[in-house]
């Protein structure tokens, strides 16, 4: 079993180019995540996934916990035998879902208690039922569980948010390791190599994320994620607020901002030395017919492109783009084709990684600020359609 790793290959400013090796193969970093909710990215299918350049997938806890069930998936020998993904997969905590979706939550400092939007059954998620959960998932990186506040919060809140999660991170490392030196015999572990990330929180207050930054690196993990981030601060706050945790962060590990973001988002944060991103901004805006493009964001809906028979991106490679035209796709779109989610779906996917893979050729040709002030420059000229 291949062990968890991760090495910088370049830097140039402060960009970094890097891989992260793990059980189920290589990621080149910067990375993104397409969000495979529920085992799948939602209207592709895996081969289309690894077609489009993903080389890792996101899986979220709280949905895989309450359907099928970790139980019945670690019987399956875990969720990469499940889905039959065999590339790496991280999984979130279930905290953030436990936090927006759930019914009748309550928090106190053994963990959050919830019914579940699905039948109102109760649940208790704490932070070693958290690492107990994704042990039996079996993915590459599991998170601990943190406690997510809502946006905007005043300081003495987020102290107090900060300062949980930070005991929640220890509580969650002791369970990670008993279950490593299989201390825990009624939870299987489904794949020995899994890593574990602590999680960065503190708000919008630079002091708050610098002490939570030094604190949870004293903690020990294979990896740190900045959260509470992208949760309706304006963007300049969330790039000051990444810019303010990783100068705090171990060179030599890697480093995830949890949620982020629109294409710019990426940018910025590889600027201050970002190595992973998820998001489902390009699946679920795939979904409701907006393509991100080289020349802007444009709305396939729109009666503009019913007869224009240019590519929905004449910049990009994919399926859709070499083989449709934007009239054919607000066509699929008007009348409810379902190829229309997942042709829209692979071009969103597509454009997004290969803008991760443009970004880390920048950087390892020591030319990643002439891109970023090119990315920059390019979106002040686009027309955005709503
Ligand atoms: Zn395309």
């Amino acid at each position: 079993m291949t062990a968890f790793s991760f090495r910088v290959t370049h830097t140039d400013g402060g960009a970094r180019r890097g891989q992260i090796t793990t059980p189920h193969g290589a990621i080149e970093t910067p990375a993104f995540m397409p969000v495979g909710t529920q085992g799948a990215v939602k209207a592709i299918t895996h081969r289309d996934l690894e077609s489009a350049g993903a080389e890792i997938m996101l899986s979220n806890t709280y949905h895989l916990y309450l359907r099928p069930g970790d139980d019945l998936i670690a019987r399956r020998g875990g969720l990469h035998r499940f889905t039959g993904w065999t590339k790496p997969i991280l999984t979130d905590s279930g905290g953030y879902q436990v936090f927006s979706l759930s019914a009748r939550r309550t928090i106190d400092e053994q963990g959050a208690h919830f019914r579940s939007h699905l039948d109102g059954s109760a649940h208790s998620l704490t932070p070693e039922k958290a690492a107990d959960i994704q042990a039996q998932l079996g993915s590459d990186m599991a998170m601990v569980l943190d406690e997510c506040l809502a946006h905007p919060a005043e300081l003495p809140a987020a102290r107090a948010s900060m300062e949980r999660t930070l005991r929640w991170a220890y509580r969650a490392r002791d369970r990670f390791l008993a279950l490593r030196e299989g201390l825990a015999p009624d939870v299987t572990v489904s794949n020995p190599g899994q890593a574990q990330f602590g999680i960065i929180q503190g708000s919008v207050f630079p002091d708050l994320r610098e002490e939570s930054a030094r604190q949870t690196v004293e903690v020990g993990f294979e990896g740190y994620a900045i959260g509470g981030l992208s949760v309706g601060e304006s963007n300049d706050v969330m790039y000051e607020m990444v810019g303010a945790t990783t100068p705090w962060l171990p060179a030599n590990q890697p480093r995830y901002l949890m949620g982020a973001g629109t294409p710019e988002d990426l940018v910025e944060s590889v600027a201050r030395g970002v190595d992973m991103f998820d998001c489902v901004l390009p699946t679920r805006n795939a979904r409701n017919g907006q393509l991100f493009t080289s020349e802007g964001r444009i709305n396939i809906k729109n009666l503009r492109y019913a007869e224009d028979d240019r590519p929905p991106d004449p910049a990009c490679g994919c399926y859709t783009c070499r083989t449709c035209s934007r009239a054919y796709l607000r066509h699929l779109f008007a009348v409810g084709e379902i190829n229309a989610a997942t042709l829209n779906t692979l071009h969103n996917l597509s454009f997004y990684l290969d803008t991760l893979k443009r970004i880390r050729d920048a950087i390892a040709f020591g030319r990643f600020e002439r891109f970023r002030l090119a990315f920059q420059q390019s979106l002040s000229r686009q027309p955005q359609d709503q």
